[in-house]
């Protein structure tokens, strides 16, 4: 018996998906357009024809750094399944799907005998979101495990060595448009029960700091040239449980912003705001930041901040 063609990735396009559901905070309205591609060719195809519909494309991975307009985004929302989000061995690399969660990769480094990536356990975006952010933490990042990424976009498909992706705080040379879609990490031979031992220590130090099963969208932002990093700054300016609408600045960490019940972007955006200001004339420091907006979102220069 013949099997019946897969209907294709563009036919299977899905409209109105709030972005509520597709990001840790909770928060945003409708995308023009969602997709879930399974492979580098679908991949392709769902890029062509957003090209020609002139359809900017956003890649969500667990939208765990992500901030979305109440009113929606006009745009082509792609989130990689499949092969895309699929994870393997190979040696002493792990070969992961952009789409592949950060939990997952772990696990299975930690069951091969590999470590470097322990650093990650409680980052909880995708490998591909890893490689955009240069996700980071206790002193490493993504910069230091990469060997090489798949990028799919204008100019096709390609590998671009670490060096070329260009990895530095938080910040890749990946430009609008441009998914990561296959990440090879370089590993090295470790024990699994030392792994686990790390990796229990590290999630101790983080539940001791950071809030913990809050709806949240991670930092909100990069920490200043500054002694002190966002976080404290932000505690010193006496922001910590300050609130709007729905949102309030997290009392365990100034630097995270809770969902706390049914808050907008709105609600985000004006803590954002007040926090900002308040960085800026207690100790002149603008702070840059690093949650992703999208769509129709836009804070205020820190020179005009109400
Ligand atoms: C509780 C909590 C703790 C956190 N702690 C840390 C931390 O310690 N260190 C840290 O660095 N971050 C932290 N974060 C932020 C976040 O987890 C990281 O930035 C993570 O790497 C984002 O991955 P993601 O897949 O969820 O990306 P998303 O949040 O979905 O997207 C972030 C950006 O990456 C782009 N992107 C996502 N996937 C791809 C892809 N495949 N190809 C191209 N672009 C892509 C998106 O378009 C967007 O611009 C935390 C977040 C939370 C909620």
């Amino acid at each position: 018996m013949t099997s019946l063609p897969q209907a294709d990735i563009v036919a299977r396009l899905e409209s109105d998906v709030p972005l509520a559901r597709l990001t840790t905070v909770g928060i945003g309205g409708p995308a023009r357009g969602f997709a879930r591609p399974d492979t580098v060719a679908e991949l392709e195809q769902l890029l062509a024809w957003a090209r020609d519909q002139a359809l900017p494309v956003v890649v969500v991975g667990l939208g765990s750094n992500v901030l979305a307009a109440d009113s929606g985004v006009d745009v082509l929302v792609v989130r990689l399944s499949g092969l895309l989000a699929s994870v393997e061995i190979d040696g002493s690399r792990l070969v992961a799907g952009g789409g592949a969660p950060n939990a997952v990769c772990l696990h299975r480094a930690r069951a091969a005998g590999l470590g470097g990536m322990e650093f990650a356990c409680a980052i909880p975006g995708t490998a591909g979101g890893g490689v955009r952010m240069n996700a980071g933490a206790y002193g490493r990042d993504w910069s230091d495990i990469v060997e090489k990424a798949l990028i799919v976009g204008r100019a096709g498909a390609a590998w671009h060595s670490r060096d070329e992706l260009d990895l530095g705080y938080r910040h890749s040379a990946l430009t609008a448009g441009d998914v990561v879609a296959r990440v090879v990490f370089q590993l090295v031979p470790r024990d699994s029960a030392e792994i686990r031992r790390d990796v229990a220590e590290l999630n101790t130090r983080r539940k001791a700091t950071q809030p913990i099963n809050r709806r949240t969208f991670g930092s909100v932002f990069k920490n200043p040239d500054h002694a002190l990093g966002a976080g404290p700054m932000l505690d010193a300016c006496g922001l910590k449980g300050h609130a709007a609408g729905g949102a309030r600045i997290s009392p365990r960490h100034a630097n995270f912003i809770e969902n706390v019940d049914g808050a907008t972007a709105s609600d985000a955006l004006e803590l954002m705001s007040e926090a900002r200001k308040r960085a800026f004339e207690q100790y002149g420091v603008v702070l840059e930041r690093e949650v992703e907006l999208l769509g129709d979102l836009e804070l205020p220069p820190a020179g005009e901040l109400p």
